[in-house]
């Protein structure tokens, strides 16, 4: 969910073994290849790829964490109780039964494509995952994208009816609110350009690229376009962080 924010139109709610080299004996060494690598920087290059890939295994959103399911069969309680008991409770929602500590004291100072968020500890090896995706698979045409403000945490609830927002627990980052509204939330939302060009498809209604919005559901994150808010800024980790 957007945050509260002010622009132009008003204020707003809102992822070595030196496994002999492949099968590279001095006597295997192709004819006419050019000079071989240090072993060293061979072996330096290998350890640097294997750890750039090191926990970044694919990871689907869970089923019952995803608002649209728990708000049709009343599920809300144990997504609740789910987020508190893995990241903590939060202010002003009950959940201190749940968690020793709150979410906010476990949050983590970090960067999201150079840019300066804030969000869960839990979550910040998730983005790195997401991070390392995008700077490998987005950088043809149409698959680029350059973010120029992002949100994480946020201290304040912005859902009505008992819902509490994924920024309350670090784990939701919205990008460019300006570029990506949330065409289902409260005015002047719905007012926005991109909600009002006459878009068949919610992927028309923002300016995150496709291969942006592939690369955070690789990693167990969750895109609320999908969401009757269709609230395009805004992805949020719905993982298991603890496994
Ligand atoms: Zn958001």
């Amino acid at each position: 969910m957007p945050s509260i924010r002010r622009f132009a139109g008003g204020s707003l709610i809102l992822c070595a073994l030196l496994s002999a080299l492949p099968g590279l004996g001095q006597a295997e060494v192709k004819r006419g290849s050019t000079a071989r690598a240090p072993k060293g920087a061979e072996a330096a290059r290998r350890a640097k790829a294997k750890k750039k890939t090191q926990g970044c295994k694919r990871e689907k959103p869970k089923s019952f964490l995803i608002r649209k399911n728990y708000l049709k069969n009343g599920g809300l309680p144990k997504a609740l109780r789910f987020r508190a008991e893995r990241y903590g409770w939060v202010e002003g929602a009950g959940l201190e039964g749940f968690a020793q500590h709150s979410a906010i004291s476990q949050a983590a100072d970090t960067t999201f494509m150079g840019l300066p968020i804030r969000v869960h500890k839990k979550i910040v090896p998730k983005l790195r995952c997401v991070e390392r995706t995008i700077r490998t698979s987005c950088n043809g045409r149409g698959k680029r994208y350059v973010p120029k403000a992002i949100g994480g945490f946020r201290e304040s609830n912005t859902f009505r009816k008992g819902e509490v927002s994924n920024h309350m627990f670090g784990i939701a980052i919205d990008i460019d609110p300006d570029r990506n509204p949330c065409c289902g939330c409260v005015d002047p939302w719905p007012s926005h350009r991109y909600c009002q060009n006459g878009a068949k498809s919610v992927y028309e209604k923002t300016e995150l690229t496709r291969c942006w919005i592939d690369a955070f559901e690789q990693h167990g994150f969750y895109w609320l376009g999908h969401d009757s808010l269709e609230d395009t800024m805004h992805f949020e980790y719905l993982g298991d962080p603890d496994r």
